[in-house]
């Protein structure tokens, strides 16, 4: 006799085991060796909601929430200003490297936290002295198009005219002072103007700057235009919330000379700093930790990477606001093979993020996400977020020109660990070899790869399709948040499988002639 049909669920709960294992189980029957993200799947639940009401809100640092959980690399082939710029627009947040001078990289800084705002506090401002040439270059190097002019060239100085590039462009005479050709009729808001006031009147004035000025007419700051129209295409920016600036993150190392370049890097308004180290777990790192929070307690501390429980507690207990889990599992990475040290990602994610999660710290899986399915096993592990080099790589935000090999379109991507990274000669930079405590040696010894990716487009449509992908895996699973899968998976109600290898190769595609892989539109 069979059983009757509507209680097909009722029956499930009562006498059934329930299908597949918790993370848990999963992570513990690996006692064989190590989890990677390939061994295995999330099993589906229940679809009773949209792919679009799924919330990808999560934490980056104890104290800061992003909208979405991607993180750009500190690699010299991923993340300098423009990658950060667009992360951030995206919701994510760009983390810019450090194998570079202590000035270039507070820069870059600077432009990530001038790109879009409300009220710019601290536009560049030019004196009526300088020349066309003088301004041509500014704006190449800044990517900005107006400058206020004041009187002595300073905020704060009495405001005389605006240059344009309208001004400028087909001004052949590049040795004219700016007092010969800058706009002297302005429109400018009243020192206290509200942003809402100050949007109106930029409408009604048809300009794209408005100066703010006090009493005497002196320069306090400035709205644009085109800020207010990117505030509209990118509801997800990662902004801070006081200043409504981009929120950016820096990389550094823990010799001596990391303190004085993080004094620079806060200057120029950083977020959140991350310490960039093949093994966190060093004494440098615990006595930078706990310099940074006696000198500069606002500002995020990210500490790692790390694998091991053991590992975390020491950086947790010296004050880390963040984790960075992993080590080996990048794609460029040779650490494992040469070093024999690292873990394999899919252990080290579960293990320490169930460890820090205890303790409010929020961990960032980092190395080895190759696709969609990748970002959100490291999150259904236990992550707050994921690090990306080598999907990021070869977009048009990424530092470099591209260039053509074998009928291609090829960008460089090289690891921070390279033989090429380590020798970077060019500044005084010294990230590669301090991330591999190598500052000293006289053989390099490398623990990295350079090679090259394929173009792979604007991270303003690739992000989105990770953001839309990540949506629809939740979807699939069942769960509505990303706190939601965290809190599943905890209470073992998220179930997990291991794929054998015939079921790798049955879960890709198999016993076509020839296809072509499109990701996205
Ligand atoms: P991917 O996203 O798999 O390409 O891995 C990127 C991550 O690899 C970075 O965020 C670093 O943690 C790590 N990494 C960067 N350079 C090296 C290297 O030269 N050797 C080992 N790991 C590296």
């Amino acid at each position: 006799m069979s059983l009757d049909c509507s209680s097909a669920t009722a029956h499930l709960q009562k006498y059934a085991k329930k299908d597949g294992l918790s993370a848990k189980e999963l992570v513990d029957s690996t006692n064989f060796g190590g989890l990677t993200y390939n061994d295995f799947l999330v099993l589906p639940g229940l679809i009773d909601f949209p792919s679009s009401c799924v919330s990808l809100d999560t934490k980056l640092t104890k104290k800061i929430t992003l909208k979405s959980p991607f993180v750009s690399s500190p690699m010299d082939t991923v993340t300098e200003a423009n990658m950060a710029i667009h992360m951030a627009l995206l919701g994510g947040i760009g983390i810019i490297h450090h194998n570079c001078s202590a000035e270039e990289q507070a820069e870059m800084v600077k432009k990530v936290k001038k790109y879009e705002n409300g009220f710019i506090n601290d536009p560049i401002v030019v004196s009526p002295e300088v020349t066309v040439a003088d301004v041509k270059a500014m704006s190449a190097q800044y990517g900005f198009t107006s400058f206020p002019v004041t009187e002595n060239g300073k905020l704060g100085g009495k405001l005389v005219g605006i240059v344009t590039s309208r001004d400028i462009q087909f001004h052949e005479d590049n040795t004219s002072k700016v007092s010969e050709v800058m706009t002297k009729e302005l429109i400018v808001g009243a020192k206290g103007t509200s942003l809402d006031e100050g949007n109106k009147l930029l409408r009604s004035s048809k300009k794209g700057k408005l100066p703010i000025v006090d009493s005497n007419g002196n320069l306090v700051s400035l709205i644009s235009l085109t800020d207010l129209q990117k505030n509209q295409t990118y509801p997800l920016a990662s902004k801070s919330f006081d200043s409504k600036q981009l929120l950016c993150g820096a990389a550094i190392g823990t010799i001596e000379a990391d303190r004085e370049r993080l004094t620079k890097l806060v200057e120029a308004g950083l977020d959140v700093v991350v310490l960039d180290s093949s093994n966190g777990s060093s004494i440098f790192q615990l006595e930078m930790i706990k310099w940074i929070k006696a000198n500069y307690p606002e500002l995020q501390v990210i500490a790692g990477n790390v694998v091991t429980r053991e590992q975390a507690a020491l950086l947790i207990e010296a004050g880390a606001d963040g984790l960075r889990i992993g080590m080996g599992s990048g794609s460029i990475c040779i650490t494992q093979e040469v070093m024999a040290c690292g873990r394999p990602q899919g252990t080290a994610v579960y293990n320490v993020t169930e460890f820090a999660n205890q303790f409010g710290v929020p961990c960032i899986a980092d190395g080895g996400i190759g696709n969609i399915g990748h970002i959100t096993k490291a999150l259904a592990l236990g992550a707050s977020c994921v690090m990306m080099g080598g999907l990021l790589a070869g977009t048009a935000e990424t530092p470099g020109e591209y260039f053509y090999r074998d009928g291609k379109r090829l960008k460089t991507y090289r690891g921070m660990g390279s033989i090429d990274a380590m020798q970077k000669t060019d500044t005084n930079a010294n990230a590669s070899t301090s991330r591999y405590f190598s500052e000293s040696d006289k053989v390099l010894v490398a623990q990295g790869v350079s090679g090259s990716v394929v173009d792979k487009g604007s991270i303003t449509k690739f992000v989105p399709y990770l953001y839309n992908g990540l949506q629809h895996s939740l979807q699939d699973i069942g769960v509505q948040s990303l706190e939601q899968l965290r809190a599943n998976t905890d209470d073992g109600k998220v179930r997990f499988e291991f794929r054998t290898a015939s079921a790798q190769f049955e879960g890709g595609v198999h016993g076509l002639h020839s296809y072509e892989k499109r990701l996205h539109n």
